[in-house]
């Protein structure tokens, strides 16, 4: 049964409003392309409000402000509470706006709560240095929310990458406008329903629906938005730094996307790398930012681990992301599933070896077959470009030192992988290879305490961790004056 669609309108000042033009648009399920609601289209006039609200919320002697901060520790754990109490429903919401299967849904729904109180006990751990400095004063430094944030979510992961931003955000004690995917806009309108739930004050949490040349557009280049922190692609990432310099200077944090290297030395355990290495690039239809998307096997063991990794993807069993036994559901949307295959014809036409997959599922719904690749060279556009489809690219190497060169022969710079039984294999890789989250013989394994982020075109700043929390704050040094002598 579908989950019911409680929420479909703007969120401004804890109220539910239209947008201001009256438009709505469409979110359709991914698993047979029905429209499933029709949300509000917010847009720059709406824009203007929702920051409006959140800079009310955010003057000196508004109520966010002036709370304890233990205050809004205890608000977001009780947030926590909330989500835990609503994940079976969230994680219904998720799959059917999204198409994620649902037990990877009940999986991010079901761990939400130990993120959100990981954050949360952030908030009243903030504090400054005091710094001996010559001559007779002394210093001292205050870290202080930097203001309003804009927070520009991607479709792939949108209850993740909503409290990733928000919970943090709101632990450093800034006020945010979301702005959701356009294709996604459900599971974030029912959290902001929860934040209000739990106690946040008005005008703190806003969230604008619509699309990125028009809400995106007028969110990053507002002159009292202070800072964005966005999650999408690379390209969009770049116009996101050029807006967030043309009006004023907000800080900016940009999760973006890559191309990141698996590694498989022939020293490895292959019945972990095999489904490693699959689980890697096909979980969630391949539409995950550190998806493993170029496989490099040793030579020594390629055929063997071609058959291994062909075998494999045959088994994965592809369908309604609601059926339990399935592993594999539909692309986001249409122009995404035809973005997939427009790369899987390119892969044959500049030489790849196709060796299962390759073609839609049916023709209702976004379905692609579990695709993989042999005989895969760098230059190819399949080597080079985020395909965001399940579609593992098998290429082969011989020594260590070329490997890694060429691992990080690209702009990009999220995440890799190496499998190998060699510690110092393991160790000269980790040092060497240019990425911002390396696993070791595991892949897509991580926690609330490990900071995530890319370097180069994958993006900067990092979020979780104890850190995550410093790129929503300014530091302020205050120096008094304290003469030797009484
Ligand atoms: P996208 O860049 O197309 O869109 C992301 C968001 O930006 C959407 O909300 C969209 O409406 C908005 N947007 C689009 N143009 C804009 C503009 N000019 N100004 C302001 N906002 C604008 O990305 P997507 O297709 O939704 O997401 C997939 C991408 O996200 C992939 O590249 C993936 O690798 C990346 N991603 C990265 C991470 C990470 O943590 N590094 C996590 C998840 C996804």
């Amino acid at each position: 049964m579908a989950p019911e669609i409680k929420y479909t309108k703007l969120f401004i000042d804890n109220e539910w409003v239209d947008a201001k033009s009256g438009k709505t648009f469409e979110t359709r399920s991914p698993h047979d392309g029905a429209v499933i609601a029709r949300v509000a289209e917010g847009d720059k006039a709406d824009v203007n409000e929702a920051v409006k609200a959140a800079r009310r919320a955010f003057h000196r002697n508004s109520e966010w402000r002036l709370m304890d901060a233990s205050q809004r520790g205890r608000i977001l754990n009780k947030f926590a509470d909330l989500v835990e109490r609503d994940a079976e429903y969230l994680g219904q919401l998720e799959s059917y706006d999204n198409g994620m299967v649902l037990n990877l849904a009940q999986l991010v729904t079901g761990s939400a709560g130990k993120s959100i109180r990981y954050i949360a006990s952030l908030a009243d751990k903030i504090q400054g240095d005091t710094i001996p400095i010559d001559g007779e004063a002394f210093s001292y430094t205050l870290k202080q929310p930097v203001g309003v944030c804009g927070l520009i979510l991607p479709w792939n992961f949108p209850i993740a990458m909503f409290l990733n931003k928000v919970m943090t955000a709101l632990a450093a004690g800034c006020t945010v406008v979301i702005k959701p995917a356009e294709q996604t806009p459900l599971t974030a309108l029912a959290l902001a329903a929860l934040l209000k739930e739990a106690g946040v004050p008005k005008g703190v949490v806003n969230v604008i629906n619509g699309y990125g040349e028009t809400a995106g557009v007028a969110l990053t280049h507002h002159p009292h938005v202070a800072k964005i922190s966005f999650t999408g692609s690379a390209e969009v990432g770049k116009l996101i730094q050029q807006a967030a310099g043309a009006r004023n200077l907000k800080r900016v944090t940009l999760e973006l996307g890559g191309k990141s290297p698996l590694v498989v030395m022939d020293d490895a355990d292959l019945n972990l790398a095999v489904p490693y290495a699959a689980h890697g690039v096909f979980s969630h239809q391949g539409q995950v930012c550190v998806a493993a998307s170029r496989l490099y096997v040793q030579s020594t063991i390629y055929d063997k681990f071609v058959e291994a990794a062909v075998n494999f993807a045959k088994s994965i069993k592809v369908g309604n992301p609601t059926d339990a036994t399935v592993q594999q559901g539909p692309q986001v949307d249409e122009e995404m599933m035809n973005k997939v295959l427009g790369y899987i014809e390119r892969g044959k036409k500049e030489g790849a070896k196709l060796m299962t997959g390759g073609k839609r599922v049916g023709s209702t719904g976004f379905f692609i077959e579990p695709t993989v690749f042999a005989g895969v060279s760098d230059d190819m556009t399949i080597a080079k470009e985020e395909i965001f489809g399940p579609v593992q690219s098998i290429l082969k190497f011989d020594t260590l030192e070329e490997v890694i060169d060429r691992a990080n022969d690209t702009n990009y710079g999220l995440a890799a992988g190496i499998f190998t039984t060699n510690i110092n294999t393991a160790l000269q890789f980790t040092k060497h290879v240019e990425a911002g989250v390396v696993w070791v013989n595991t892949y897509l394994f991580t926690g609330p305490q490990c900071p995530f982020g890319g370097v180069k075109d994958s993006g900067y700043g990092r979020e979780n961790g104890i850190q995550s929390v410093d790129p929503y704050l300014e530091v302020k040094t205050v120096t008094v004056a304290l003469p030797k002598k009484l």
